[in-house]
């Protein structure tokens, strides 16, 4: 990456630089008392100046102080990397923050692969980085100049996106954000890795079970073929990941994804959406089992993504359980009616929602329980006050009205389809565990 020392034009320069890269503050200040020229050299071969250096080394003192004295924060080294570029490259948020409040420029274009800082920050794996950048260009005048969906997709010179680039690296984290800030999931790639390849091409390739979770569950088509005509399948077959080819099998029952009806539903809160894309994560990891068994004899242990679902199902607790699936704790509160159910179920509602296909109009999804529309989804109460409160909560599912149930039996269709889908345990259909509840 090429943010080394080497070759500074003179023994002078190069105590300089060095004092940067180590962050001694006081040293560089007095370098540039006696010169203050020196923020204008640069290192002979890489054309590194003392911003670049700071802020490759994650030095944010001397970085701010640089910044302080009128140095454009844009400067370019011989690969025309910005030191935005080159702190995304080595993770170095602080430095990546200072840069973007000084007003350093998102979309500049390096000379090696005419890559952005965002290209960099997904390519390297540094979520934090990735978030920063994309919160400034929802900011800053790139959103009303560009347009803050075109930034997201932006290409390099060999065709390939941030989201190509996390999907190759195997950077699962990355790739969630960028799919969460409407990266395209079936975007082709022009040159990049074999042409034509999508981010599932690209996943499967590198292998990262994660990464093609993420993708799946964002709509990823696992039918795309790229331009040699090879689906992401055969790709992960060819590589020897046996798993992911498992996953990628368009003959395995279909993941689930994420409902596009809950883009219709105004202020989804974080914790909401958290407890809905867990549900998600959930459902499929239950429809993976079912793949993945017997393809290997050594699962990766999903163990650790259950715990959050244990956590909110322990048996014997005060809290209230779903009425429509009758397995799982409420979590999710409808507004404006105040009905409550589970994240799957609630997924399983959003789901159900299928547009009009005379009008194409996607319909505001209905409560299961009153049938008013969702226009918003929040936690339980429950769940933000914690356990004292849960006597007093509202106990609106003890005794179902007549037209609740009626229909509750309207959605069990639903609940059933979205069960074939991967989703959920499917108990809705067994009576006998309705009555045992009831
Ligand atoms: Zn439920
Ligand atoms: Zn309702």
């Amino acid at each position: 990456m090429g943010q080394g020392l080497s070759c500074a034009s003179s023994s002078y320069d190069h105590d300089f630089f060095t004092a940067v890269q180590a962050g001694d503050l006081q040293a560089v200040d007095s370098s540039l008392k006696d010169d203050p020229s020196l923020l204008l050299r640069t290192t002979i071969y890489d054309r590194l100046s003392a911003l670049h250096i700071a802020a490759a080394n994650g030095r944010v003192e001397v970085l701010s102080m640089i910044l302080d004295r009128s140095v454009s924060p844009d400067v370019l080294n011989r690969d025309k990397q910005t030191p935005l570029m080159l702190a995304a490259m080595h993770g170095k948020i602080e430095c990546v923050q200072k840069l973007l409040d000084s007003g350093a420029n998102i979309l500049m274009f390096d000379s090696v692969n005419g890559r952005t800082c965002l290209h960099h920050a997904a390519y390297y794996g540094h979520s934090d980085c990735l978030r920063a950048i994309l919160s400034a260009a929802k900011s800053t005048h790139v959103a009303s100049s560009w347009g803050f969906a075109r930034f997201v997709n932006v290409s390099d010179g060999t065709g390939a996106t941030p989201l190509h680039l996390a999907a190759r690296q195997k950077r699962p984290s990355c790739v969630h954000i960028l799919v969460d800030n409407g990266a395209l999931v079936c975007a082709s790639t022009g040159r990049y890795g074999f042409p034509g390849s999508t981010p599932l091409h690209l996943a499967a390739r590198g292998g990262s079970l994660d990464c093609i979770r993420e993708l799946l569950a964002r709509g990823a088509d696992r039918l795309q073929r790229d331009s040699s005509g090879r689906m992401p399948y055969e790709v992960a077959l060819k590589q020897n990941h046996g798993e992911c080819a498992a996953l990628l099998n368009p003959s395995a029952a279909d993941p689930l994804v994420w409902p596009s009806a809950l883009k219709f539903i105004s202020e989804l809160d974080s914790e909401t959406k958290a407890l809905l894309e867990a549900a998600l994560m959930e459902g499929n990891r239950e429809r993976e089992m079912k793949i993945l068994k017997g393809t290997t004899d050594s699962l990766t242990s999903p163990a650790h993504s259950d715990k959050a679902f244990d956590d909110d199902v322990s048996e014997g607790s005060d809290a209230e359980f779903c009425s429509i699936c009758f397995d799982r704790v409420c979590t999710i509160e409808v507004q404006d009616c105040r009905h409550q159910m589970c994240a799957q179920c609630t997924l399983a509602v959003c789901c159900h929602s299928k547009p009009n296909p005379t009008t194409l109009f996607l319909p505001s999804p209905a409560c299961p329980f009153c049938r008013s529309s969702i226009s918003r989804l929040v936690t339980t109460k429950a769940r933000d006050t914690g356990d004292q409160n849960t006597t007093s909560k509202p106990r609106r599912f003890r005794h179902c009205s007549s037209e609740g149930s009626s229909s509750f039996k309207g959605l069990s269709s639903a609940v059933g389809s979205f069960g074939l889908m991967g989703c959920g345990s499917g108990r809705i259909t067994d009576s006998s565990d309705m009555v045992d509840k009831l």
